[in-house]
């Protein structure tokens, strides 16, 4: 990690962006960081993980989950820090929680997903690993202008929540239904795009019940 903490005179803690000659964080330098060690910038399936619509922390998460890096209770096992016997899924589920069981295959994140197909009007069986999910969401509909971006960043939205709800439930044993997480899915991404995506003007309601047109206008 390219930081480091100092302490000034006044023994107040500092941290310092080490990324950047002049010691001040962006995103373009977070992302040169991310890409530059392992060259994962130049695999095709790492390219679709950078975007410009979608928040920098967002975008570092889901290359966490690409390298499976994200702290599952399988990997907080591997590394000696949660025991074997406290390795499964929260949601009483007994499967051992990895990052795609988390993600994609427990009952409540296969149903947030279909929710979203759902939304976007089609039926369609998600695959369980990361690259190949984001490949079979950006094909959902019809390839249109701005669709693919505009359909990753719904990607990108929905596996954020699922985690926000994910941690929800392991560290305050709060219960956010399917149904929820997809709706604040929805809103997140309607929010992102408002905000980074030029054209795109359309209001929450539109949004709501005609994502596809909407998507159109991403930029
Ligand atoms: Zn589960």
């Amino acid at each position: 990690m390219k930081v480091s903490v100092k302490r000034d005179l006044g023994l107040q803690v500092r941290i310092v962006w080490l990324g950047d000659s002049s010691n001040c964080y962006s995103v373009k330098s977070g992302y040169k960081v991310l890409t530059e060690d392992s060259n994962v910038g130049s695999q095709p399936a790492y390219k679709k993980v950078w975007h410009k619509l979608v928040p920098l922390k967002v975008a570092v998460f889901v290359w966490q989950v690409l390298q499976n890096r994200i702290p599952s209770k399988e990997n907080l096992c591997k590394r000696g820090i949660v025991d074997s016997t406290a390795i499964n899924c929260a949601r009483n589920c007994e499967r051992v929680e990895s990052s795609s069981h988390i993600l994609f295959e427990c009952n409540i994140a296969y149903e947030v997903w279909m929710n979203m197909c759902r939304w976007l009007g089609v039926n369609s069986v998600m695959p369980n690993q990361c690259i190949t999910h984001i490949d079979a969401f950006t094909d959902l509909v019809q390839k249109k202008r701005g669709t693919e971006a505009g359909l990753r960043t719904i990607w990108f939205a929905c596996t954020w929540c699922i985690w926000k709800a994910r941690n929800a439930k392991v560290f305050q044993d709060k219960n956010v239904s399917a149904a929820e997480i997809a709706e604040r899915s929805k809103l997140l991404a309607w929010n992102w795009l408002r905000i980074k995506s030029r054209n795109f003007m359309y209001d929450i309601a539109h949004w709501i019940t005609n994502p596809v047109i909407c998507l159109e206008s991403v930029e």
